[in-house]
């Protein structure tokens, strides 16, 4: 962070070029949706005997359709928060409203800003009060149509009462194209590099839609230079309450992990 390269984009911009933020690439792993303590703690154990840091899972979940499981709420938080502790790990969820921040920041570790709520600038600045003193991370996801522009202008809502524990999380965008849930923009990761402090996420299991591109996504996520990566990942997906057709199986994550350690390793990089 501190030594400035140049940029290995060559005639693109005369912008700087701040580099990788560090010789780690952080996994956010962990379900779509928190359903259960039994299916939570059956990830948990699988991620932390994978050596990683952070699982995630959603308790208050983003639906399209209001008749679809909107998460266990408060209940969810709670299965989270024994599982991180009985396994050592670090906690990360979306807060969807602004009423929520406080409960959430209370059990989680780390707050995440879904891509539907990237223009909600009052949740933003809630998030970024709540977090001033904590200086709990944020993963704040890039709207399904946000300018890289306008998500690092809105990133100061986040900041500006000083918790700079901010990460920018690119999730894929909607475009023409309908053969992916999502297009994946993955020079989102040179650019914030080239024009942000903060590090950059890479969500690959969203833009991919099903199982079987993510292991692509993640592998050009890590050869771009992405800071950290999200990966849903689920016990039995064929049953999961949401996003039942991209989350990869406990053994493909398995074997997901020692893939990209093997690619980190090229970079100089490890996951934790
Ligand atoms: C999620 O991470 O579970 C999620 C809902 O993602 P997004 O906001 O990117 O759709
Ligand atoms: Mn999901």
């Amino acid at each position: 962070m501190s030594e400035l390269k140049p940029s290995p984009l060559k005639g693109i911009s005369d912008l700087p070029y701040y580099g990788t933020r560090g010789d780690t690439i952080t996994l956010f792993a962990g379900p779509c949706s928190v359903e259960s303590q039994e299916q939570f703690d059956e990830v948990a154990q699988c991620i932390a005997d994978e050596g990683l840091t952070w699982i995630r899972g959603g308790a208050f979940k983003p639906r399209t359709n209001p008749h679809s499981f909107q998460g266990l709420g408060e209940q969810g938080l709670q299965i989270m928060a024994r599982a991180g502790e009985a396994y050592g790990l670090k906690t990360l969820t979306e807060v969807m409203d602004s009423a929520h921040c406080p409960m959430v920041h209370e059990y989680a570790d780390g707050l995440q800003v879904g891509a539907r709520n990237c223009q909600n600038y009052s949740l933003l600045a809630t998030i970024g009060k709540a977090t001033a003193q904590s200086r709990k991370m944020v993963l704040y996801k890039r709207g399904l149509a946000s300018t890289i522009a306008e998500w690092l202008a809105a990133a100061d809502y986040l900041t500006q009462d000083g918790n700079d524990n901010v990460v920018l999380c690119e999730r894929g965008l909607r475009t023409f194209e309908t053969a992916t849930r999502f297009t994946l923009d993955i020079a989102a990761v040179p650019l914030v590099h080239k024009q942000s402090m903060l590090p950059i996420c890479v969500d690959v299991s969203h833009p991919a839609g099903v199982r079987d591109l993510v292991p692509s996504l993640a592998r050009a996520a890590i050869a771009a230079g992405c800071d950290s990566l999200m990966v849903e990942v689920h016990p039995d997906p064929q049953h999961a309450k949401s996003d039942a057709a991209q989350q990869l199986t406990l053994p493909q994550f398995r074997e997901l992990v020692a893939d990209l350690r093997q690619i980190a390793a090229v970079f100089g990089k490890t996951i934790v």
